[in-house]
């Protein structure tokens, strides 16, 4: 299995995550509430669920040869949107780059 791929879909998933659960991505997990972990998990497990009903069989289905994620991309809110308005509020969403991985958030709904 190609590392890079999983690392890639890994992000996504990320992404997506944590923009459901309104968490900024450079938020420390320690100072993230039970609560809101709680939420963060069911909301992971849902993108992963939506992700397999897209239909994907494999990992590989969700990326291109480009490296760009494929046909699950429609379904992805903030992944590669970065500069494109919120679908929530409108505020362009930003691109973050943490450690080596790029993260897209959006400012306001994510705190
Ligand atoms: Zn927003």
């Amino acid at each position: 299995m190609n590392a890079q791929i999983v690392v890639g879909v890994g992000n996504i998933y990320a992404a997506e995550s944590l923009f459901m659960s309104g968490i900024h991505p450079n938020r420390a997990a320690n100072r993230v509430s039970l609560k809101r972990l709680t939420e963060l998990v069911s909301m992971i497990k849902m993108v992963l669920q939506k992700a397999i009903l897209a239909g994907g069989s494999s990992l590989k289905d969700f990326t291109g040869s480009d490296g760009k994620p494929g046909y699950f991309q429609q379904e992805l809110l903030v992944y590669g949107r970065q500069n494109l308005p919120c679908v929530q509020c409108e505020t362009p969403l930003k691109n973050l780059i943490i450690g080596q991985r790029a993260s897209v958030y959006c400012p306001h709904c994510q705190k």
